[in-house]
């Protein structure tokens, strides 16, 4: 990124996750070697044959690991944490047997229950990493368009259940190809990034926000009617306007963008709420852009 631009944080690119997924195994490979290593010098501590240890990688691989994409993840710490614990008991135990104590049978328990803890906390980790693979957006970090139907399906039922309103907001940025022509591609990336950190600042805690398209973005608003959602995504609006993002001499990238907002009822399918909003966002593209245009149902309007 050049010098004079502002910085959202780094891209995460697909690609990253699987490098970082990758040095995460051997990690975990390089620690299990180590443990067959050990488990079998103690086991034969009698025989007087020991041959040296491998070098366990995986405390090496934490510590570089922590400011990486796996760091980032909550299960990280707990199992930097279990891996230490595991080699402290383990230098413990060795320490008994090299002194001409008894390794017991309870320090064998205590240390298969770490190592079983170990193994649960690491394939929860590596789970959540393919989870979020799955169902984020790499470039913004908001939901993908894989997991957004599935979850508008769950809040049409919401909406059947408890009877209550919810709406849908389309968010399409204007003549976006033509910022990509005018400030080049990596510039476009940028502004993707801004504006959903911009609409992410704007919406509730349980309102939903995913990347369905190259730089189309879906809010879902639980519980909002259309008149509460229209102030919402107008909020949103005016915020994107009033942006102030610069390429790298510093010369201003003006950014709008066009929602178009329809109900999500049980009376249609989640694909054809989908289509009203298209319709409206279609019709404000149409006026001008830069606005917020509202899909009327006919049994309303
Ligand atoms: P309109 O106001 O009618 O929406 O015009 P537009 O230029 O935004 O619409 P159009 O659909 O013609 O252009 C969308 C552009 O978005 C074209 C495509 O190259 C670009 N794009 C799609 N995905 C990405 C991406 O991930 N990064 C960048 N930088 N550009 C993308
Ligand atoms: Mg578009
Ligand atoms: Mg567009």
């Amino acid at each position: 990124m050049s010098e004079g631009q502002r910085d959202s944080g780094p891209v995460v690119q697909t690609e990253d996750y699987f490098a970082g997924l990758a040095e995460y195994q051997h990690a975990l490979s390089g620690h299990m070697d180590w443990l067959r290593g050990w488990y079998s010098e103690v086991l034969n501590w009698e025989s007087g044959s020991r041959a040296p240890l491998p070098i366990c990688p995986f405390e090496a691989w934490f510590d570089q690991a922590g400011d990486a994409i796996l760091g980032g993840f909550p299960g990280f710490v707990a199992l930097g944490g279990l891996h230490r614990e595991i080699h402290d008991r383990a230098d413990r135990i060795t320490a008994r047997a090299e002194s001409g104590q008894t390794v017991t049978t309870s320090d064998y328990e205590a240390m298969m229950a770490l190592v079983l803890a170990f193994g649960t906390a690491a394939q929860t980790l590596e789970r959540d990493v393919w989870r979020t693979l799955a169902t984020v957006d790499p470039l913004t970090g908001l939901g993908n368009r894989q997991t957004m139907m599935t979850q508008l399906i769950g809040e049409r039922d919401r909406v059947i259940r408890l009877g209550q309103p919810c709406c849908i907001g389309l968010a399409d940025i204007d003549l976006f190809k033509r910022i990509n022509d005018t400030f080049g591609h990596a510039t476009g990336d940028r502004v993707l990034r801004e504006v959903a950190e911009c609409l992410r600042n704007a919406v509730r805690p349980y309102d939903i926000l995913y990347r369905y398209g190259g730089e189309e973005f879906l809010v879902c608003l639980p519980a909002a009617t259309l008149e509460a959602g229209a102030l919402v995504l107008d909020r949103m609006r005016v915020a994107i306007a009033a942006l102030q993002i610069a390429d790298s001499h510093g010369t201003p990238i003006p950014v709008t963008v066009t929602f178009g907002l329809a109900p999500l009822s049980g009376d249609v399918s989640v694909e054809e709420s989908f289509e009203y909003a298209d319709i409206a966002l279609y019709k404000g593209k149409l006026a001008g852009r830069n606005r917020v245009v509202i899909h009327i149902p006919e049994t309303e309007g």
